[in-house]
């Protein structure tokens, strides 16, 4: 198997070599695209054990101070301040911990986390440990929401499956999500957790008011997906994106696929969907995709349900394909 090697900087970061014309008060600037490289190489110091232990032992190591016995994680003290400078060791901890406060969650994440998000960020007190790391934090179940994690939620340190010996080589789930093998086991990694098969909401009988609901938002949502379709703008927004989406709602369900630039909705599901989108109101998303409030919102708000994290991706994307019609109504 090859391994695809990520660059420092992403392709999608680096300009083609290219010029074009930016009009300023009127009169015509040529601007070339151009570069400036910095690279550099950067030491971890004396930190070094602890990222080679979560690298390459998959170990979570911290010091514990040979006078007082105070463990801090991570290990970030040879001597220890409260004991005139008497030296630290390096002692292991445990890779279950608790929360030590209730973490705030990142759904919209710079360029540079963009990747991970969203995700929670919080501080971890792990067994052995008298100090808190700080980590980042995903669920099992789905996307990350408010009240899965909170200060005293039991985590577990789950390592990713590439390595490069840094802080988010490691992260954290609640240990609720996970079987009593996979806790105990030391170096759990993110592939041996089953992230595909979340617990999906469960929608109640419709009634025949809600097919009848049901009906309506459908054809709604039908023409402005149309509508989306023969956007130019709208169409710029999933260029190169491909997704077949399996959505449930009271009432009935249905697909959206996007494949690079097209979308269309489809009546008959999907047989193997890249995700499935739960939403009891189908009104709810039909809003969302009239732009008439966020579909994001309604992820974070608990009414509209997805089944991966990094999804949420897609969920933006039609956004902003609401967005882009909106705007081409407007000019
Ligand atoms: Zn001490």
């Amino acid at each position: 198997m090859s391994i695809q090697r990520e660059k420092v900087i992403p392709a999608k970061y680096i300009p083609d070599v290219g010029s074009y014309v930016e009009k300023i008060d009127g009169k015509d600037y040529l601007i070339t695209n151009d570069a400036m490289h910095t690279f550099y190489r950067r030491s971890k110091g004396e930190l070094s054990p602890f990222f080679l232990g979560l690298r390459d032992e998959k170990k979570l190591f911290g010091c514990r101070c040979t006078k007082c016995g105070l463990v801090r994680v991570p290990p970030f003290l040879t001597h220890c301040p409260d004991c005139n400078f008497a030296p630290t060791e390096l002692v292991e901890v445990e890779q279950v911990g608790v929360m030590n406060s209730t973490p705030p969650i990142t759904y919209f994440a710079t360029s540079l986390f963009q990747h991970m998000a969203p995700y929670g960020r919080g501080r971890v007190i792990f067994q052995g440990a008298d100090t808190a790391l700080s980590v980042n934090l995903y669920t099992t179940t789905g996307i990350l929401v408010p009240g899965i994690i909170k200060k005293g939620t039991e985590v577990k340190l789950v390592f990713r499956d590439n390595r490069i010996g840094e802080m988010t080589d490691v992260f954290c789930v609640p240990t609720a999500e996970l079987s009593k093998e996979q806790i105990e086991k030391k170096g759990l990694q993110e592939s041996e957790i089953n992230w595909e098969s979340p617990v999906e909401p469960e929608l109640p009988a419709a009634s025949q008011e809600d097919t009848a609901m049901y009906n309506k938002a459908l054809a709604e949502m039908k023409s402005i997906i149309e509508e989306m379709n023969t956007n130019e703008r709208a169409r710029k927004d999933i260029a190169g994106w491909k997704r077949d989406i399996l959505v449930k709602t009271r009432g009935g369900k249905f697909a959206i696929i996007i494949d690079d630039g097209d979308i269309k909705l489809e009546e008959e599901a999907p047989s193997s969907p890249d995700f499935v989108m739960v939403c009891d109101d189908p009104n709810i998303l039909l809003d969302g995709l009239a732009y008439r409030g966020a579909i994001t919102d309604s992820v974070i708000n608990k009414k509209l349900w997805i089944s991966k994290n990094m999804e949420f991706n897609t969920i933006f994307k039609l956004d902003r394909m609401a967005r882009s019609v909106a705007r081409s109504k407007k000019a």
